[in-house]
C-alpha cells in the first residue's frame, strides 16, 4: 500500500535494531483517513472469504480493525490484555509472549462473542515474532471458528512472524513489508497488497 510506505518513511522512527515508531500515526495519535484506506484495502481483498468477525487485540489493532469491520459491515471484536472482573465465566484464553516487553501475558475473548459459524479475520498493527496474532488464532479456534486470513498493516519480514503463521498453515497479508533497516532509515520489499 503506497500510501502507508509513504507516511512510515515520512513519520516513522527507527529506534535501536528492530522497532519501528509509528506513534504520529497508528499507534498513539490515529490518523483516521489512512485507517479508513487501510480498512477497505483488508475488506476488498477479503470481500469474497465471508467474513462474519473481524478480530484484533488491544489496543493499537483496534483503529486499523474498527475500518476493517465497517468497510466489510460485521462486528469487531478486541482481545483484552488484562483481567476484568466483569468477565470472569466463558472466557476463551491464549498466553502470549511478547519478545518487545519480554513479559507473558493472558489475552481473551468472551466466548458469547464467537461461534462455530464465524469466519473470522484477524487485523493486526504490527507482526513481528508473531505471539500475539498466534495467539489470537488459538482463541479463535477455540471457539470452533475458522480463521479465513490475518491481515498486518507494518510486517518486520525480517523476525519470524509470517514464517510461523504460515506454517501453522495461516495466510498472512501485509500492507507494508519491512526487509530490513539500514542507518536508521526503513527498507521496504513488495507488499502483498
Ligand atoms: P509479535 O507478537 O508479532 O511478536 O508482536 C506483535 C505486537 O508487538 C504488535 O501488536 C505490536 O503491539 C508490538 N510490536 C512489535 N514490533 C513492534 C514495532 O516495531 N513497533 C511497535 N510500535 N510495536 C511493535
Amino acid at each position: 500500500m503506497k500510501q502507508l510506505e509513504e507516511r512510515i518513511l515520512q513519520d516513522g522512527h527507527v529506534l535501536g535494531e528492530n522497532i519501528l515508531k509509528v506513534d504520529s500515526f497508528l499507534t498513539h495519535q490515529v490518523d483516521f483517513q489512512l485507517m479508513k484506506e487501510i480498512g477497505q484495502t483488508f475488506a476488498e481483498y477479503f470481500q469474497s472469504a465471508g467474513i462474519t468477525k473481524v478480530v484484533t487485540i488491544e489496543a493499537s489493532g483496534i483503529a486499523p480493525a474498527i475500518y476493517t469491520a465497517e468497510a466489510l459491515n460485521v462486528p469487531m471484536i478486541f482481545a483484552k490484555k488484562a483481567k476484568n472482573i466483569t468477565m470472569l465465566d466463558g472466557i476463551l484464553t491464549a498466553e502470549v509472549y511478547s519478545f518487545t516487553k519480554q513479559v507473558t501475558s493472558t489475552v481473551s475473548i468472551a466466548s458469547k462473542f464467537l461461534n462455530n459459524r464465524d469466519r473470522v479475520l484477524i487485523v493486526d498493527d504490527f507482526l513481528a515474532n508473531g505471539q500475539a496474532a498466534k495467539g489470537l488464532v488459538d482463541i479463535i479456534q477455540q471457539a470452533g471458528a475458522e480463521v479465513e486470513g490475518i491481515g498486518i498493516v507494518i510486517e518486520k519480514s525480517f523476525q519470524d512472524g509470517r514464517t510461523l503463521l504460515e506454517k501453522a498453515g495461516q495466510k498472512v497479508v501485509s500492507l507494508a513489508r519491512i526487509e530490513h533497516f539500514e542507518n536508521g532509515k526503513v527498507v521496504f520489499k513488495e507488499a502483498d497488497l
